[in-house]
């Protein structure tokens, strides 16, 4: 047996066969175009484009080692009209497929055809058919990372998970995610545990775990190879009083989220997709305090229209009912990007063009969202909220917005209604603004996750400071306070939607602080109404 050790970033308990995912093993997405010619285009641009590369890496290469460097030359003539470019072509017409899959597809069948011919000069040509169709594809960003988990559950190991990974993979068969990288703050994590399912970070990796049997212990960040019997019976035990304690909190299901001494406490779900909502209603949360309206975005090859953002909102107000959704409009950029928004790449992206910022550079898009938000409205009971606030002009901007949608389906006489605003509190600008903000809204919600890494000028996913990083630190919690505060004095309601919320170790702090509401992962829902229901206001606190 040998044992790993990481850092626990969602408890529970995995015991199943470990997949190895390695970034080399991309597959191409295909798609259906309606713009052959478009296709076409783009595979002529990306063979000029290889054929410059490979034509300056000759001439980079020639002084010094003539006898390799040819092989570029050798690649670049193939990329010259001929027999491979026009395969290329002729499946994208045929087949009117994206220009990507039709030089993934193109390759694959040279290589099957010629595969058993032991010709040097054609196995050369092969390989160099394989080496420029990785480039080509590369050059098209026809690269989807799409994990594949095959047919039986297992323990995904990876070096890191992007959020867009998580959300493409099919999660029936998902146990656990181990990680190099990230955090229990980092946005996939995020999305692990609001799916439920175990996870560590910081782990070293090795190839050689692919396809071992293993357990994973989400309570102590450890990993466990080749168990022996004992210890498989003793985590199988283990399993099954995880079940028996879920069983226990159950019982809490129906019950009301009020604190010995009286005081009701909303406590609401953080949801990231239509999934979502059976549990959400399962563990009986009082609404969606947290919409992650992102996964509409994400894991797809063109905007999402009007109509479909639409028909999911409609659909989660319908489901949800009385209960109050709080949609979060998109909060793009940084980690979580898809090719076709186009987001440039930036040396501080923690610190760039992402949340409302972004929304507000592309009016277009975020309009799209505000009139399906609207539209929605009609059918439950909505409330908007926006990331990444800094300052009341962003608020004047948005407001602007609002009432262009709202006259727009005025006009048309489609029905909505004056939806409650809600503005998050994620960055220390926000926090030392917040008795101003909160005049300009009907509440405020505290993201702790990035209000954290702002405060202490330490981005949430790096493994270097995960031992420095303190969630816990004066700093944030005397913020959660001042912010509560100030929007008392303006009778703002203040509710956490980070993850700190779900820390059963501050709820009575956060309690004590008069914090209205506590928006928390479906999973720990019930762990934290728990933890409510045994805190008592009424007697005094000495810490
Ligand atoms: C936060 O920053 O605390 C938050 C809830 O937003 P996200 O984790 O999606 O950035
Ligand atoms: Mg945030």
């Amino acid at each position: 047996m040998e044992i790993y050790k990481g850092t626990a970033t969602f408890p529970g308990i995995a015991i199943g066969k470990i997949l190895l995912y390695q970034r080399s093993e991309y597959q191409i997405r295909r798609y259906l175009t309606g713009n052959i010619k478009k296709e076409q285009e783009d595979f002529t641009a990306a063979r000029l484009l290889v054929q410059e590369q490979l034509l300056e890496l000759y001439r980079q290469n020639k002084n010094i080692q003539e006898a390799h460097a040819g092989i570029f030359l050798e690649q670049a003539k193939l990329l010259e009209p001929g027999s491979f470019q026009r395969a290329v072509e002729g499946a994208i017409s045929s087949e009117k497929v994206n220009a990507a899959y039709a030089v993934m597809t193109t390759r694959d069948e040279l290589s099957n055809t010629f595969r058993n011919l032991e010709e040097p000069v054609i196995r050369r040509r092969i390989q160099n058919i394989q080496e420029i169709s990785g480039r080509l594809i590369e050059a098209l960003g026809g690269i989807s990372p799409r994990i594949d988990l095959g047919d039986e559950p297992v323990i995904l190991v990876t070096e890191s998970l992007s959020p867009t990974e998580l959300m493409e993979m099919g999660k029936e068969m998902l146990l656990a995610v181990v990680t190099h990288q990230g955090s229990a703050v980092s946005h996939s994590t995020i999305m692990a545990k609001t799916m439920g399912i175990p996870s560590l970070a910081d782990m070293e990796i090795h190839a050689e775990w692919d396809g071992e049997n293993a357990i994973l212990d989400g309570y102590t960040g450890t990993l466990y190879f080749h168990p022996d019997a004992e210890l498989q019976r003793e985590y199988e035990m283990r399993q099954k009083s995880d079940m028996q304690e879920h069983e226990a909190l159950l019982k809490l299901k129906n019950e009301k989220d009020c604190t010995l001494d009286g005081r009701m406490i909303g406590l609401y779900a953080n949801t990231g997709s239509m999934d979502d909502l059976n549990s959400v209603l399962f563990y009986g949360a009082s609404g969606i305090g947290l919409l992650r309206s992102e996964f509409q975005y994400l894991g797809r090859e063109n905007y999402p229209r009007e109509n479909e953002l639409f028909l999911a909102y409609k659909k989660i107000a319908e489901t949800m009912g009385n209960r109050p959704v709080v949609i979060r409009t998109a909060d793009l950029g940084a980690d979580k990007k898809a090719d076709y928004l186009d987001i440039p790449d930036e040396a501080n992206p923690i610190m760039g063009n992402r949340g409302i910022r972004l929304c507000l550079d592309r009016r277009y898009m975020f309009k799209a969202q505000l009139r399906a938000i609207y539209r929605a409205s009609a059918f439950g009971n909505l409330k908007i909220m926006y990331p990444m606030i800094t300052s009341e002009e962003e608020l004047d901007e948005i407001e602007e917005l609002i009432s262009e949608v709202k006259a727009g389906l005025a006009e048309k006489n489609i029905p909505f209604r004056n939806i409650a605003t809600g503005i998050m509190i994620e960055t220390p600008a926000a926090v030392m603004m917040s008795r101003e903000l909160a005049r300009r809204v009907d509440f405020l919600s505290l993201g702790t996750n990035d209000l954290t890494q702002y405060t202490l000028a330490m981005d949430r996913q790096n493994p270097f400071l995960r031992k420095k990083y303190n969630d816990h630190h004066p700093a944030v919690l005397r913020m959660v306070r001042m912010v509560v505060e100030a929007g008392h004095q303006e009778n703002c309601k203040v509710c956490i939607c980070g993850e700190l919320a779900a820390d059963t170790a501050l709820t009575e702090v956060f309690l004590r602080m008069g914090v209205d509401s506590l928006s928390v992962v479906p999973a720990c829902i019930l762990p934290v109404r728990k933890a409510i229901r045994e805190t008592d206001l009424s007697t005094r606190h000495f810490a």
